[in-house]
This record gives structure tokens, sequence and C-alpha cells, in this order.
């Protein structure tokens, strides 16, 4: 039977990419929903194209022309930020995929998860912001989380097949928030977190655009340099985050709450090749780590599949003309945002919520010309030590810090 899956960011770099794949298997797959915040045009096009039962345009003001282009089609067309955690409930869901960009994706994934949906998670920030919640109500849901993000979709397939049952059936959680029980061993990664097994994660980094800048260089860099990522393509963002390596810091912490494991034995290694993508050393030394071309379609395509994996006319590696395989340790006097996300994983509460809510603030300023690269670690740090801070947050708690969050780096750029 088709997957009817439910695409939030259709219109970005990852939901477009997600959708090539549901073209590419419709025997497989079904867009059941789409949604998008702005492009209304592209959102027209592909509901068109793929006939979802149900179409979300977040911005009203583009809600009538939204639904005016559609009204031939047997299409539901809503609008507002309710609607999209009402379709992410949608009973005939099977799969949501989280590729809308920033905090705007907690609410939606929350909804989905307590609708016990399976989550091919490439909203990061969900996880930053609130980590321990969320991975908290998918136990309780028994709500899979996939990882998308290609690092994290590296450390999970080095970590299949793996043993964790083994010798902590006594004191193994429940359910674990990546619900491996399909894959080959039944205990499997029910018993992941904290799992002695796992001595280390590498997390892998390219270093972005800027890895050779001096730091006197990086104070005029502009966002046209910061935009040109050496090798992915993604939104204008995560692109951003990637220069100034906030991006690696939010990886830390989505990888700590996927996969369990407190953030001193996650390392970050910068490797600007991008062809490991990252890996796992297990306690006896060995490591397993996922290699391949930088594609994102393959960790989307296998969030959609898992267990099983589908044949692909992606690129494939070229070992004869590989260059070289590189790694280095990350600049962290350079590129601050990095130490900032581990320091806020390390206080917790609400800490990287405020570094997530005064990173999309300085991220937008500084692609707007608002504010200078290396002024964007000053202010999220500012912000992190005037922000209230709460030690277990509720969901409410969380939208009431990151607006004051927001009040804050505002004021201070
Ligand atoms: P894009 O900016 O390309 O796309 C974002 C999507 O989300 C668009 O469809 C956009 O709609 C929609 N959107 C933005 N804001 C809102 C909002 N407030 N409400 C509803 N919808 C909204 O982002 P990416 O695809 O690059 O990234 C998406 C997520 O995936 C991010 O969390 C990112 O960190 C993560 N990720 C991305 C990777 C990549 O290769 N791109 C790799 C790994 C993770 P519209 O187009 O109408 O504005």
């Amino acid at each position: 039977m088709k997957r009817k899956i439910a695409i939030f960011g259709s219109t970005g770099s990852i939901g477009t990419q997600a959708l090539d794949i549901i073209a590419a298997n419709p025997d497989r797959y079904e867009a059941y929903v789409l949604t998008a915040n702005r492009q209304s045009t592209l959102l027209i096009e592909q509901a068109r194209k793929f006939q979802p039962a149900q179409v979300v345009i977040a911005d009203e003001t583009k809600y009538e022309e939204v639904r005016e282009a559609l009204a031939d089609l047997p299409i539901q067309v809503y609008t507002g930020q309710d609607a999209l955690c009402d379709v992410a409930q949608n009973g005939e869901v099977d799969i949501v995929l989280t590729a809308l960009v920033g905090f705007a994706g907690l609410r939606p994934t929350v909804a989905a998860i307590r609708a016990h949906k399976q989550i091919a998670l490439a909203n990061k920030e969900t996880l930053v912001v609130a980590g321990e919640l969320v991975t908290r109500l998918a136990m309780e849901n028994r709500s899979a989380i996939l990882p998308v993000d290609s690092e994290h979709s590296a450390i999970f397939q080095s970590l299949m097949g793996e043993d964790f049952g083994g010798e902590r059936r006594e004191e193994r959680r429940e359910s674990n928030v990546l619900d491996l029980q399909k894959s080959t061993k039944e205990e499997n990664v029910s018993s992941l977190h904290n799992s002695p097994l796992i001595e280390r994660i590498i997390l892998t980094a390219s270093g972005g655009p800027f890895r050779k800048f001096s730091l006197e260089e990086l104070k005029s860099v502009t966002p046209e340099q910061a935009l040109k990522h050496p090798n992915w393509d993604m939104g204008a963002k995560i692109t951003i985050d990637s220069a100034t390596m906030m991006n690696k810091g939010f990886e830390v912490i989505e990888a700590k709450w996927l996969f369990g494991v407190e953030a001193d034995r996650i390392q970050v290694v910068v490797h600007p090749q991008s062809i490991i993508h990252s890996a796992v050393e297990f306690r006896d030394g060995a490591v397993k780590a996922q290699l391949g071309v930088p594609d994102m379609r393959v960790p989307i395509q296998l969030a959609f599949s898992y267990p099983e994996r589908l044949q692909s006319n992606f690129p494939r590696l070229d070992w004869y003309n590989m260059s070289d395989l590189t790694f280095e340790k990350p600049d962290l006097q350079k590129f601050r945002c990095l130490a900032l996300a581990f320091e806020a994983i390390q206080r917790g509460g609400t800490i990287p919520c405020v570094l997530n809510a005064a990173n999309e603030v300085v991220n937008l300023a500084f692609r707007e010309g608002r504010c200078q690269f290396l002024q964007m670690a000053d202010i999220v740090e500012r912000t992190m030590e005037r922000t209230t801070f709460i030690a277990q947050p509720t969901l409410d708690d969380y939208f009431a810090i990151d607006s004051e969050a927001r009040r804050i780096a505002s004021e201070l750029i």
C-alpha cells in the first residue's frame, strides 16, 4: 500500500527534493499534504502536479490566491499556523516530513507526534529548542523520529544492526525516539539512551565557506559570500548557520536528543570534502561511518523507506578520483557560535531555546545587511545572558521564552 506523506515546507530545498523522491516512486508514496509559507505560485504548481488532499499556505494574505487557483480540484486549502497543526494530525497521513524552517516547526511537529505519526525530521530547530519535551512526547506516543539531516542519518545508519539490548535489558526504557524495532535486532535501540556501547559520536562538518578566513577577514564578509556553501545547496537560513557553524552546534544538540548521547561524547570534526557524513566509535575502538556524495535525497529517501533501501539513480562516489579526505579541529575562537551551542546544551532548560531564537533574529539581520558576521555570536551570547531561565519548561514556556529572546536580540542589533 502507498504511504501517504505530509510535507511541511514543500516549497523549500528539502521539500522540493522530497517531492522528487515521491515522483520517482509513485507506487510507494503519495504526497497527501503540502504546506508552504509564502511561495504561493510554487505551492499551486506542486498541488496541481501531485494532487494532495490538503494544502496549507501559512501566510494568510496568499490564501485567496491559492484557493482560487485550485478551485477546480478536490483539494482542501487552508491557511494560518493553526491549520499546520490540524493537517499534521490528519488520520490518513503515515509520515510527516518536517522541512519547514526555524521555531515555526515546533508546534506542527508536536501535533504530529501527539497523533502518533512517523516523523522524518529535517527541522532540527525543534530538537534544539525543546529536545527533552519532544523526545519524551515521541516515546509516550510511540512516534518514531527518523533523521533527515545527513549527519544524523549517517549516525543512524552506523548504529543499525548493533545490539543495544544485550546488557541493559533490565534498565531499558519502554521505547526510544528511534524506534528501530523493525530492524534486524528486536531489542535494538530501545536501550540506546546513554548506552555504554557508544564511546563517541564523530559529527563531521564541512567548515563552511570561511574555514580558512582569519578573524580579521571574518569582520567584513558579506551575505553573498556566506550564501555560497562549498558542498551543499540549501535554504538561506541554514546556509548562513553553516557559515557561522551554528548549524553544527545545532546538530550536536540534535544528536544528543536523537541518540541519547551527552554532548561531551560528541566530537565535531571538520572534514571539508563532506564525503564522510558522520561516524560512531564503539567501546571496542571500532568506528563505523557512512559515506557518500553530498546529496540530501539519500537521507530523505531513507527516512521514508526505512527499514528498506530503495534503488536510486543518485550520483555514486568515484573512488579512483576522490580528492584527499582531510580532518581538522574546529576553531572555536573564529566560530564562537559552535562554542555557544555546547554551552547552551550544558546549561540546559530554556537556554537552547534562547540560542535558537537569538540566532534566528541575527541570521535574518545579517542576510538583510543589518548586522556584521562576527556580531551574530556576540548578540546570541548576550541574549543568552539576559533572558529568563526556566529549568524545566513546558511547551507554553518555550513560546514565552522564544518571544522574550527575540525581543532582546532585536534590541541588541
Ligand atoms: P528553505 O528555506 O529552503 O525552505 C523552508 C520551507 O519552510 C519553505 O517551504 C517555506 O515556505 C517554509 N516555511 C518557512 N517559514 C515558515 C513558517 N513560518 N510557517 C510555515 N512554513 C514556513 O529551508 P530548507 O529546506 O533548507 O530547510 C528546512 C529545514 O531542514 C531547516 O530546519 C533546516 O535546518 C533543515 N535542513 C536542511 C537541509 C538542506 O539541505 N536544505 C539539510 C539538513 C537540514 P516558503 O517557501 O513559502 O517561504
